[in-house]
């Protein structure tokens, strides 16, 4: 059912140690017909900005012998007045976040025409943390607070122009939802399809739900569940195995899932050409 992989760190991300190699040799060993490396370009800092620029160089050198190896980015949110901060300091140290009565802007580390200029041809828009909660920074963030967040995060990817998938929905890695995926508000669900069908965008099938640890039995059928909904909706679907080390197959965790959804062979989608930059 899995015919292609959207999301893979390389060594070039700065939490990942897969060699592009190794993915290219993996790939070819699972059949893959493309693969995507998506390194993480959190920050507008020389860090993540370097980052991003060895990975393209490196997938544009192995695309000459891997040529179904496809260079994305994956995006995340981050607060504008740091966004603000760091590109006239050229640093992240010393910032410190402006008190606000209202949730901070939220802000990608590149333009889509920076990064179109380095060869990227797509980009996962990925939520990771909390941009901010009204003068609740300091508080250990409820259940509501964080679903509301998230909700806010994952509205404003689905509508930015620089994002072609968006990534890992609803991901919480600190797993406070893994029990019952049921905790999020079906409006919510609906609200999120309509933005994602609207601006045309994919929606990923991320591993990690199907192969953590912490998810429940119930957790993964019920998210296999919230993706054959939007599936149905319009919103096509792309895989994405979120591989940082030792990239290896885990079609085999996450398709059984996927058939009790209703997913049948052909329905997980490839990025076309047309929505390639
Ligand atoms: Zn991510
Ligand atoms: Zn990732």
């Amino acid at each position: 059912m899995i015919h292609s992989d959207w999301h893979i760190h390389s060594e070039h991300s700065y939490d990942a140690s897969n060699t592009l190699d190794a993915i290219a040799q993996q790939a070819q060993a699972q059949g893959l017909r493309f693969v995507g490396i998506t390194d993480h370009a959190n920050f507008n800092d020389e860090k993540f900005i370097g980052d991003l620029h060895s990975s393209a160089v490196g997938v544009k050198a192995a695309q000459e012998k891997y040529p179904f190896m496809v260079l994305g980015v994956e995006l995340t949110p981050i607060e504008k007045p740091e966004f603000d901060y760091i590109r006239q300091h050229k640093t992240r140290e010393g910032y410190v976040a402006p008190t606000l009565s209202k949730p901070f802007a939220i802000e990608l580390a590149q333009t889509k025409e920076e990064l179109i200029a380095l060869g990227v041809r797509y980009a996962i828009g990925a939520s990771h943390w909390r941009v901010d909660v009204p003068n609740g920074r300091k508080l250990t963030p409820d259940l509501d607070t964080c679903i509301k967040e998230w909700y806010r995060q994952q509205m404003w990817l689905a509508c930015d122009e620089r994002v072609t998938i968006l990534g890992h929905p609803w991901y919480h890695g600190k797993g406070i939802w893994y029990e019952d995926f049921s905790v999020i508000p079906q409006s919510m669900h609906l609200e999120l399809a309509a933005a994602l069908k609207e601006n045309r965008k994919y929606v990923e099938c991320n591993s990690h739900f199907f192969c953590s640890a912490k998810a429940t039995e119930t957790f993964k059928h019920q998210y296999a569940a919230f993706l054959r909904e939007l599936f149905e909706r319009g919103i096509p679907v792309t895989y994405g195995s979120d591989s940082h080390h030792e990239y290896g197959d885990v079609r085999s965790q996450v398709e059984p899932y996927l058939t009790a959804a209703g997913f049948v062979d052909g329905d997980i989608a490839e990025l076309s050409q047309d929505d390639l930059w």
